[in-house]
Order: structure tokens, then sequence, then C-alpha cells
């Protein structure tokens, strides 16, 4: 049986104006990065038939198959996975975003090896908001300064930061991480960076971000069912 992924877009789409809503949110103020990794070229190319243009990706030889493969369809790609120094080139060829930078060295090779028929690539910091959980991400001590490094990268545009918080028991307990990154994004805002994007929100905690100010959400899940 095929999943109507139309409705389940709708639903997701319906999930994050409501949200927008309730929480003041400018309307269309949030949008949405379907999270495409382990799903086949069927269910994104059904996806994108649907009406949704921007796709997450986190395994970079995975992910160059799939963008080569439906390059017809003119979508927009997003980096979202660990990134191994080894693998930057190809994501500096073939994205349009990185939202998993975390590290000065791994910008520095995706500055240098952006190919000068691009556009920028746009890229977001991961920061590590829950230190104990999870070993990805910036530490917020070093926060500023990679910042203020990266926003002079010629071949990068800086464009926000990127969390993914450990699962939290309810409500008020998920809006605090994202609070915190939020808290963060202002202050390098305030240092003089323009920074746009808030990239947090996930299948289970997306309205807790939204309340936050996440300006993007990365959905997998419940868009496409569970991962195999
Ligand atoms: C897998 C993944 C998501 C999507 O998670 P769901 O819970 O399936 O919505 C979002 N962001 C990142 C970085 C991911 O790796």
């Amino acid at each position: 049986m095929t999943p109507d992924f139309a409705d389940r877009l709708h639903t997701v789409q319906a999930r994050i104006r409501t949200a927008e809503q309730r929480f003041q949110r400018r309307p269309g103020s949030v949008g949405l990065l379907a999270v495409s990794k382990t799903q086949s070229v069927a269910a994104i190319t059904a996806m994108a038939a649907a009406g949704q243009g921007c796709f997450g990706e986190n395994y970079p030889q995975e992910a160059l198959d799939k963008i080569i493969e439906l390059a017809a369809l003119g979508l927009e790609w997003h980096f979202i996975g660990p990134i191994q120094a080894n693998k930057t080139r190809g994501i500096a060829e073939h994205f349009a975003w990185v939202h998993s930078v975390d590290r000065l060295k791994i910008a520095e090779r995706l500055s240098a090896q952006r190919p000068a028929t691009l556009p920028p690539l746009n890229v977001c910091l991961q920061v590590n908001i829950d230190r104990e959980v999870t070993k990805h991400g910036l530490d917020e001590t070093d926060l500023a300064t990679v910042a203020a490094a990266v926003a002079t990268l010629p071949r990068l545009r800086l464009r926000g930061l990127m969390a993914i918080p450990a699962p939290a028991p309810n409500f008020a307990a998920q809006r605090q991480p994202f609070a915190r990154l939020r808290e963060l994004w202002e202050r390098l805002n305030a240092d003089g960076l323009a920074l746009d994007t808030l990239s947090m929100g996930m299948s289970d905690d997306l309205e807790a971000a939204i309340a936050e100010g996440a300006t993007l959400v990365r959905v997998g899940t419940a868009l496409f069912g569970p991962r195999g």
C-alpha cells in the first residue's frame, strides 16, 4: 500500500500553520524541510509532486545518488548530517544549504570547495545544546568566535543556528533548549551578524520549536512514516 504523501504533507503543513497562529508567529514565517534520509527516490518524487520543494539528507553518498537521479525536479537540497572532512567536496558541489557545520575547519573546506558557478552555500552552525546527550555540535562557549570566522568566508553565507535537543517528556521541557538556541541566535545578531534562520523542531517537537522562534522545521517521520 502506498502511503498518501499528499495527505501527510497537508497534515504537517496544518500543524505548522496552527502553531504559527497559536504562538503569534507571522503566517508563513516557518518553513518546512522534508527529511528524506533512507527514503526512496519514489517517495521523494511523490512528496515533490504533492508540492514539497526542500529536502534534507544526512548521508553524503546516499544523498548524492538521489540528487543526481532527481536533478530534473529542481529540488532544493539541505545537508543536515554529521560531516567528515573528507566528504566536504560532494556537499559543497551539490547542496544549497548545510545545517550541520560544527567546526571552523569544515566551514573553511566547504568555502574553498564551493564551485564559483554556484551561489554561496547557505550554512547554519550546529550547537550542542544538550551537552550530555550528543557529541555533535559546537560548544556554546566557542560559538561566537566560530560564527565570526565563518561569516567572513567568501563562498559561504552564514544564515543561522541549528540544534537537535534530546527528547523531552512534555511541552514545557521541549521548549527549554529551543529557547536557549534562540537566545544564542539573538546574541549573535546583537553582536552584528545578520542571521535569519533558526533550524529547530522535528516530527515530535515542532510546535515547541515554533513557539520559541523556529524559522525552519526539519520533519521526517511525520511525512514519510517510520524509517526502515
Ligand atoms: C532524522 C532527522 C530529522 C527528522 O526527524 P523526525 O523525528 O523523523 O522528524 C531532523 N533533523 C535531523 C538532523 C535528522 O537527522
